[in-house]
């Protein structure tokens, strides 16, 4: 099976060109890199933009349900005038907005790398496990890229439940966007689910 890391569509055989949302699937095993990605400013598939953002973002999801649940116990203590009490109530709703924000900063982080990043060629330095970290008892795989801009060594991280992770190795060539405002915002190319 081979899905299509933009919208999740999956194909029993590779084609280059997702027919759901028109993104290039990631090259098989053995083959060199995938085509070059296209300049930029590049549109990206609108059900991609949705999962970065909210989706596969757990600090977007969480963050708004955590201000509502702080509102709710907040609104009657403010309505009875209990004000000690309150900051309880207030640490949630400001711990959800910061949690948000963070998301929706590392979110637009990563789109704008695939929006208006330069294109160079990396490579993979390493592919595991983060055992830091498990949901439903599953760990994901740590992907580490390195790439060069201006001669000095970046290096990228992504983490992610994408079971394609596991058929990179080191060394592997990717296409690696960045920032050339900001290189620290970068992705491979195409993306991991
Ligand atoms: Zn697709």
């Amino acid at each position: 099976m081979h899905t299509c890391p933009w919208c999740t569509t999956s194909y029993v055989n590779w084609q280059s060109l997702c027919q759901q949302c028109g993104g290039p699937l990631a090259p098989l095993m053995g083959q060199e890199l995938g085509p070059e990605p296209p300049p930029a400013p590049r549109k990206l598939p609108k059900v991609y933009v949705q999962r970065v953002r909210w989706t596969q973002n757990i600090a977007t999801m969480v963050g708004p349900g955590f201000v509502v649940v702080g509102l709710l116990f907040a609104i009657p203590m403010i309505v009875n005038k209990l004000w000690l009490p309150l900051l309880a109530p207030g640490f949630f709703v400001l711990g959800g907005i910061s949690m948000f924000r963070y998301g929706w900063k590392i979110a637009e982080a990563r789109l704008r790398a695939f929006r208006i990043g330069k294109a160079v060629k990396g490579s993979i330095y390493q592919v595991g496990s983060d055992t830091s970290q498990h949901v439903n008892g599953r760990y994901p795989s740590r992907v580490v890229y390195h790439f060069a801009v201006d001669g000095q060594r970046q290096e990228g991280i992504i983490t992610t439940f994408d079971t394609t992770a596991a058929r990179l190795f080191a060394g592997q060539p990717v296409w690696v966007l960045y920032n050339e405002a900001e290189p620290t915002e970068n992705a491979i190319y195409p993306p991991l689910s």
